[in-house]
């Protein structure tokens, strides 16, 4: 058997929903222990995490990923045990197998190949394993960064294995993501009984001509790296269950994917200057998920792209597309940094998989760039 499809397997049939690790950092730490590799496992609260050394000095290339998934979903509706890595007709199943257990197997082994042919290369190899990636994303990445900024340790170049290609494996890289920018809205009325003419006290009616001016609302064009910055409401709530009560208040709640064309102040601004216009009473909260982030051109985007070519012969695609990774806390830093992983077309799905032949050509794919970075 491919060894990354036995690795592949064997974290596959650990069952890490978020945020448990179920002893697949060890699995991992204890292989590369074997491959001279110094191992810190650093667990904050309830999240474990791992951070993987070999060599020493610049440039310090890390490989970094998670080992939680996400909940199966009804376990009825797949077609095998989705903690129970299965092959059927050339796809690898199981939960996890694409996001991103299948990833990490392909760094390791890829580890292991590179240290054993090239004991003494140049610079740091490492690894940044959090257990917390697709849950809060507190205790995970976030924190392991800030042990590191504690402790004078510097990425320069990091690959997450995200799932990032497309259709084919390495037809897309992606080399920055959108900010996500959360708010809840409470626009405060008087609550009162609908049978009196007293539309100025309700709020769902105060709310009606702002809401068309901020939905209607251009944020940005974007620009030659990032769509223009998207605007979704999620969630709106009023009322009491009644007929005949006017409601005391509505609460919305609204995202931003922003590109690099806008940033936080601006597009609070903006909304204050709207609520204000309209006269509102309102409270409002705002969370920021995650700055923009851009990596447009250096050694590791440009290693990665050859080294797609070199195994897939394919010119990949830059994007910066897609939802929120933990790329977010690692290129503040400085790092450049990437997603460059399988298939993403099954991700958080009932049957996740995996195309068999993609696991050990990503190993070769990730050994290829290790080989552009880490020799003189
Ligand atoms: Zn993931």
């Amino acid at each position: 058997m491919d060894q990354t499809l036995e690795l592949t397997t064997e974290l596959i049939n650990r069952e890490s929903v978020t945020p448990e690790d179920a002893g697949c950092q060890q699995l991992i730490a204890d292989r590369l222990a074997e491959s001279g590799f110094r191992a810190e496992h650093l667990r904050f609260k309830e999240v474990d995490n791992l951070w993987l050394v070999h060599g020493t000095g610049a440039p310090l290339f890390c490989f970094a990923g998670h080992t939680d998934v996400v909940p199966t979903g009804p376990v009825e509706k797949w077609h095998s045990d989705p903690f129970k890595a299965e092959i059927r007709e050339g796809y690898l199943y199981g939960r996890g197998s694409a996001d991103m257990k299948g990833g990490i197997a392909a760094m390791v082994l890829s580890a292991e190949q590179f240290v054993a042919a090239h004991p003494d290369h140049k610079g740091t190899l490492a690894f940044l394993i959090t257990s917390d990636e697709e849950g809060p994303s507190v205790n995970g990445t976030r924190k392991v960064v800030e042990y590191l900024e504690q402790n004078g340790i510097k990425i320069d170049m990091c690959l997450l294995g995200e799932p990032s290609s497309d259709k084919q494996l390495g037809d897309v890289i992606r080399i920055g993501r959108r900010g996500s920018l959360n708010a809840v809205l409470t626009i405060k009325g008087t609550q009162g009984h609908v049978a009196f003419l007293d539309h100025e006290h309700n709020p769902v009616h105060q709310l009606s001509p702002f809401l068309h001016e901020l939905t209607t609302m251009q944020w940005d064009q974007g620009n030659a790296s990032f769509p223009p910055t998207s605007f979704h409401i999620s969630n709106i709530n009023g009322g009491t269950g009644a007929e005949n009560v006017v409601p005391g208040d509505v609460r919305l709640m609204f995202n931003y994917r922003f590109s690099t064309e806008t940033n936080e102040t601006e597009i609070k601004e903006k909304v204050i200057t709207l609520l204000d216009k309209h006269q509102l009473d309102y409270e409002i909260d705002w969370k920021l998920s995650g700055q923009p982030f851009l990596t447009e051109s250096g050694s590791l985007v440009d290693a990665s792209r050859e080294a797609i070519k070199d195994v897939c012969d394919l010119d990949t695609i830059c994007s910066t597309g897609g939802g929120t990774s933990d790329g977010r806390f690692i290129a503040p830093t400085g790092a450049e940094v990437i997603e460059l992983g399988v298939v993403n077309k099954t991700i958080h799905k009932i049957n996740e998989c995996v195309k068999v032949e993609d696991l050990d050509k990503l190993t070769r794919i990730y050994s290829n760039i290790l080989e552009r970075l880490l020799l003189d």
